[in-house]
């Protein structure tokens, strides 16, 4: 059976696109899915307010079913294992395969972990986010692990170790990353995390590659032993490993090259946005991969119409970002700029709420209440 479109993963972009054709009054042509494990998508931005206890469960997801429906495509519960890229053929965890007119890729990245590991500590992804929410919903009602180390240095880890802080309390909290602290923001917006770090009685060890997991404690390249009894990989993206088997041109890291319009550069009827893919000037973000997602719709729709005038996407050179930290305030970080504020809060729940509103409301979902909970 070929589709006309397949979709592969709820992803940012792919939301995007869905509720801007629903909002158009597109549907694609009968016979379009998406595929992809969970019947909700979580929106990434929300995670560390839900995981401090800012925000419910609810507020934080997006129920797929309605939104498919209000599309005119068909949900499918499963899990892409490998695609053969010139077939254009997905083949499915569930031991389903099906071929694809177009294929639209936007399934986003795994964590890195270390090379070596022999299984002594619990490993909790900070992706795929239902995961992690189930693992911290385990911890609080069952007691969390007495020691938990946090590998990253970068926004995510940082807003997760805060958070993380202000839902467990009585757990000692390490935060270890590779190089420095926030290495992609201004230098004072590191100044600034490492003090809350600090304020919060959270251990900080920078400049320490973690490469094997070994009885019970993380080892460093530098031949340090740090100890732990669970570890959250807050690493940044890796790719998934059948990226690199599907005959589409990867980078050396194994991500999908595409060009401006979205298309793989080897493949020009499979398309990718977010985390799954590179394109120069484009960092792996929740940003950026939305900003993808207003191309992404457009250029879809004109590829199954059979034309060919397709827009371009150019990533913008720099981006705000807003890292909640655990309390009433939020960092925000843009150029050289970075400054703490309430009214960056204020704002981080104004563009993430409105966000989840117009996902809510394109799939016809009554409207939940926006109001953080604390
Ligand atoms: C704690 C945390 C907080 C973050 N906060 C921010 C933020 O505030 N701002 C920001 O810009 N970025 C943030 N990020 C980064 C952001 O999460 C990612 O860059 C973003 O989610 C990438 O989106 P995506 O479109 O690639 O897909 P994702 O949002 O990663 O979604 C991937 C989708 O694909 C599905 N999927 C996965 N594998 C398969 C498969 N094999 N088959 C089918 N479906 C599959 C998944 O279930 C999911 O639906 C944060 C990351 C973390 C870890």
């Amino acid at each position: 059976m070929t589709a006309p479109l397949i979709m592969i993963g709820a992803g940012h972009a792919h939301l995007v696109a869905i509720r801007d054709w629903i909002r158009q009054g597109y549907q694609p042509p009968s016979g379009s899915v998406l595929i992809t494990p969970e019947p909700e998508a979580w929106y990434s931005g929300m995670m560390p307010g839900l995981l401090a206890g800012r925000w419910q469960s609810e507020q934080c997801r997006v129920a797929l079913g309605p939104l498919c429906h209000a599309a005119g495509i068909s949900l499918q519960l499963d899990s892409l294992i490998s695609l053969d890229a010139d077939q254009r053929r997905v083949q499915l965890a569930s031991g389903k395969a099906l071929n694809g007119e177009l294929i639209s890729l936007d399934c986003g990245a795994g964590n890195p972990a270390p090379p070596h590991n022999d299984g002594s500590l619990e490993l909790v992804g900070a992706k795929p986010f239902g995961a992690l929410y189930r693992r911290w919903q385990h911890w609080r009602e069952h007691g969390a692990p007495a020691r938990l180390a946090i590998l990253g240095g970068g926004a995510a880890a940082v807003e997760l170790a805060l958070a993380l802080q202000r839902a467990l309390p009585g757990c000692q909290l390490t935060l270890i990353c590779a190089s420095a602290l926030l290495a992609a923001q201004p230098p004072r917006a590191a100044r600034l995390a490492r003090s809350l770090l600090a304020d919060r009685g959270i251990t900080l060890q920078e400049g320490h590659l973690v490469s094997c997991i070994d009885s019970g404690a993380l080892l460093t390249e530098a031949g340090r032993a740090i100890e732990a009894d669970a570890l959250i990989l807050a690493t940044g993206a890796a790719p998934a490993p059948w990226q690199q088997n599907s005959g589409l041109a990867t980078d050396s890291s194994g991500f999908i090259q595409i060009g401006n319009t979205l298309q793989s550069q080897s493949h020009p009827r499979i398309l990718a946005s977010g985390d799954c893919a590179t394109l120069p000037g484009c960092p792996h973000s929740g940003v950026y991969a939305v900003r993808q997602g207003a191309v992404l719709g457009p250029n879809l729709r004109t590829l199954l119409a059979g034309d060919s005038a397709l827009q371009r996407y150019q990533p913008q050179p720099r981006a705000l970002a807003l890292l909640a930290t655990g309390d009433a305030q939020a960092l925000a970080c843009y150029g050289p700029l970075a400054l703490r504020s309430r009214l960056a809060l204020a704002l981080k729940d104004r563009l993430d709420t409105g966000f989840m509103r117009s996902l809510q409301q394109a799939g016809g979902l009554p409207a939940q209440d926006q109001r953080p909970i604390v």
